[in-house]
């Protein structure tokens, strides 16, 4: 904000306030926030594991833990116990090696087993002094540690950092933990934040004996979950004894050390985002996912096309009985429909309009019911079916599953 505006402010010391928060945040290049579904998936350990790993590559690092509720960046860095000092009315962050800086709720807490309560906006105000009243300096990256799910914390980071700020995503391969990645990024969308990827963590297990990966849970949900929702893909890093016993043991900089399995999956993933969020391109917008990373079921472009089948303009409940598809071809990284075309389908016979759906390009069909033979029918084609969509327009209907909040309940065909 310039001083010119200050000048004319009718509010100026909130004015004065937000200028100080935009000073420090100025000196930062890159913002990432680290953001899970669920608890549990690893996320303090990518965090501390990602802060360490650019700080390895030589870049200037911050790590801020803003889980207010149960702060653990202190206990996977060895850092507990540590008091920040103080430099005037400025915290100075613990440091961890001389370019990588980390300031927690825990370092404040007198006590690590007290519980912290607190209303939202009391924590929006302690996240917003941890970035204004602490001596970041200049950093090019500074990575967020949220709590799970997309509560006051999640929010707050958000609006404080800005739509330049940056959303990593860590879930675990089974089904449940990716339901709650789709609200993660639904959460980005909503705010504008972009999403930088998806790290699926506890992929598979890196047995200690033979070193041999071996899959326990199913793997690859959130790379399909990745492609389905239009973000990157950055990375599994699996299940491994050791990251646990070197996070415990306050030294999660081990897990990207050495050639394990687990450790140069990290390093992956560092190199990713070194890669998609380079420090020294800040103002450029982040890259879009790279090819093989993007939903590109028909080439390399994050485009997808959609047909929805109508009757008056809004959705027919069952696909076969409809007067028009809506085929939209939509751009699942920025969410717009980029055109929309009403097709008439040919008479309704066994069989016919999967063959024709599929000639037409479509990727995705949405539809209120439709019968289990048009459904294999589709599959067998590659044509990916939604069912259980409620009546509405087209453009809604198909704006909604792109940004993951498409409600659906039964099948109303399933003959
Ligand atoms: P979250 O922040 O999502 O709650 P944590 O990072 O605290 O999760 O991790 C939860 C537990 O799982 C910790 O004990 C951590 O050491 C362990 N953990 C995380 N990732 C892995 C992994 N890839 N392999 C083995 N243990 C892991």
């Amino acid at each position: 904000m310039s001083d010119q505006a200050c000048a004319s402010c009718a509010d100026k010391g909130k004015c004065d306030e937000d200028k100080r928060l935009n000073q420090a945040l100025c000196r930062i290049k890159r913002k990432i926030v680290v953001l899970s579904g669920k608890g549990g998936v690893g996320k303090s350990t990518v965090a501390a594991n990602l802060a360490a790993g650019l700080a390895l590559e030589g870049k200037k690092v911050g790590l801020l833990d803003v889980d207010v509720h149960g702060p653990s960046i202190p206990r996977l860095l060895k850092l507990t116990g540590i008091q920040p000092g103080l430099e005037g009315d400025m915290m100075l962050p613990v440091e961890w090696s001389w370019n990588l800086k980390v300031m927690s709720l825990g370092f404040l807490l007198p006590d690590s087993d007290e519980a912290v309560i607190w209303r939202g906006p009391v924590k929006g105000g302690v996240i917003k002094q941890f970035l204004e009243n602490v001596a970041w300096g200049d950093l090019d990256y500074l990575v967020v540690d949220c709590p799970p799910g997309t509560g006051d914390e999640p929010l707050s980071v958000m609006q404080l950092l800005g739509t330049k700020a940056q959303a990593l995503i860590v879930t675990s391969p089974q089904a449940v933990a990716l339901d709650d990645v789709r609200r993660s990024v639904t959460f980005c969308r909503r705010l504008d934040n972009p999403v930088l990827g998806i790290v699926e963590n506890m992929s598979g297990f890196v047995c200690p004996d033979c070193g041999a990966t071996h899959n326990i849970f199913s793997t690859g949900g959130g790379e399909v979950l990745a492609k389905d929702m239009g973000v990157p893909f950055l990375g599994r890093i699996p299940i491994d004894p050791s990251v646990a016993s070197s996070g415990d043991a306050g030294e999660a900089f081990l897990a990207i050390k050495g050639q394990s399995p687990s450790a140069l999956a990290f390093k992956d993933v560092v190199a990713k985002v070194m890669a998609m969020a380079p420090a020294d391109q800040a103002d450029a917008p982040a890259p879009a996912a790279p090819a093989t990373d993007r939903p590109a079921p028909g080439g390399e472009s994050s485009k997808l096309t959609v047909a929805v089948p109508t009757v008056g303009g809004i959705l027919c409940a069952h696909f076969g009985h409809c007067e028009t598809f809506a085929v939209m071809d939509v751009d699942t990284a920025t969410g717009n429909i980029l055109a929309t075309r009403h097709e008439t389908p040919p008479p309704h016979e066994p069989g016919v309009i999967p063959a024709w759906i599929a000639d037409l390009g479509v990727d995705v069909v949405i539809a209120g019911g439709m019968g289990q033979k048009a459904r294999d029918l589709f599959e067998e084609k590659g044509v990916k079916v939604v069912v259980g969509a409620m009546a509405a327009a087209p453009e809604a209907i198909v704006a909604d599953y792109l940004r993951g909040s498409l409600t659906t309940g039964p099948n109303t065909c399933d003959h």
